[in-house]
C-alpha cells in the first residue's frame, strides 16, 4: 500500500462537547480500523528507528506499525506486549508528544505519526477481539515480591513474569491499580481499562495478597517497590529497590531516596543486565 504523506495525524475521535459535559466517560473514542491503517501508512518504517530511541520501554514501534498497515491487529499486540505489560493504559496516558513521538521524522515537516493513538488501537482492538491466553513461561526459581499494583509494579510484575520469575504482588487498597486507579480520572483513564490490564496479568501472576504487612524479606531474593512504600519500609527489608521512574521521572527521587545502599546495587547490576527491562 502506497504511503499516506498527508502532513497531519488522523484526528482523535472524541464524545460531542455537549454530551460529554453531562457524564464523566472517556473523552476520546479511538480510532476504527480503517483510520488506524490510514495512519500506520503515514510511518515510513525508517531504519535508524528514532521514534524507538524516544519510548522508554523501547517497544519495536516501526514493527508493530508495520503489522497494522497489514491488517494484522494481533500480531501488532504481540510485538507491543514484548516490551510493555500495560499497552492499553500507555496507549492513553503515556505523554508520547514528549517521548517516541518527539523523535519521529515525520514530526519535521508537520505531525509525527500517531504512536499513541496507533498502540490504544491495538490495546483496545485486542481486549475487544482477541481469543489469545497469554502463556505463563516456565518458573526460573527465583521469588520475587512486588509490593504495590501501581503501574511501577504491574510493570515490574509483567517483565519479571513473562521471564519465569515466581512474582507475589501485594496490595494493601481494595483494587489494583495504584495511581491509575486513584489519581487518574475517568474520563481520562477509564476503571474497566486499568481492570482489563490487571486481569490479564493476573491470568499470569495468579497470587495476589492484600496486606503488605504480610511481605517477608526473607522469603524473597529481590522485592521491588513503588513511590509510596519506598518511604515506607524499615530497614528490616534488605533488598527492596524502586521502579518508580519507569513511568515517571519525578519519581526518581524516590528511588535515590532509597535508604539501603544494598538494595541500589542490586539495582544497578539487574538494570545493566537487563533482567528487569
Ligand atoms: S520515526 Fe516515525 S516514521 Fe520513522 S519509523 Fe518511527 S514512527 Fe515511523
Amino acid at each position: 500500500m502506497a504511503a499516506n504523506m498527508n502532513p497531519k495525524k488522523n484526528p482523535m475521535p472524541t464524545q460531542d462537547p455537549l454530551v460529554r459535559a453531562r457524564n464523566i466517560d472517556e473523552v476520546a473514542l479511538g480510532y476504527d480500523e480503517q483510520t488506524a491503517v490510514d495512519e500506520a501508512l503515514r510511518c515510513l518504517n525508517c531504519k535508524n528507528m528514532p521514534c524507538v530511541d524516544g519510548c522508554p520501554v523501547k517497544i519495536h514501534i516501526p514493527e508493530f506499525i508495520s503489522a497494522i498497515k497489514e491488517g494484522e491487529f494481533e500480531k501488532a499486540y504481540q510485538i507491543i506486549s514484548k516490551s510493555s505489560s500495560l499497552p492499553a493504559v500507555c496507549g492513553r496516558v503515556c505523554p508520547q508528544e514528549t517521548q517516541c513521538e518527539s523523535k519521529c521524522v515525520r514530526g519535521i515537516k508537520g505531525e509525527s505519526v500517531g504512536i499513541g493513538r496507533l498502540e490504544r488501537f491495538v490495546a483496545d482492538w485486542h481486549n475487544t477481539f482477541s481469543k489469545e491466553e497469554p502463556v505463563k513461561p516456565e518458573s526460573n526459581g527465583h521469588k520475587v515480591a512486588i509490593v504495590g499494583s501501581g503501574p511501577s509494579g504491574l510493570t515490574c510484575a509483567g517483565d519479571l513474569a513473562k521471564k519465569g520469575y515466581d512474582v507475589t504482588v501485594y496490595e494493601a487498597l481494595h483494587t489494583a491499580g495504584g495511581v491509575l486507579v486513584y489519581g487518574i480520572p475517568e474520563f481520562r483513564l477509564p476503571k474497566s481499562i486499568v481492570a482489563k490490564e490487571v486481569e490479564t496479568l493476573n491470568s499470569m501472576i495468579p497470587i495476589w495478597k492484600k496486606n503488605k504487612s504480610e511481605v517477608k524479606d526473607e522469603d524473597y531474593e529481590i522485592m521491588q517497590t513503588g513511590i509510596d512504600v519506598c518511604k515506607k519500609l524499615n530497614e528490616k527489608y534488605k533488598n527492596y529497590i524502586n521502579l518508580s521512574f519507569i513511568f515517571d521521572k519525578n519519581m526518581i527521587t524516590g528511588y535515590k531516596a532509597s535508604p539501603i545502599d544494598e538494595g541500589k546495587e542490586k539495582f544497578l547490576q539487574l538494570f545493566k543486565e537487563r533482567i528487569v527491562l
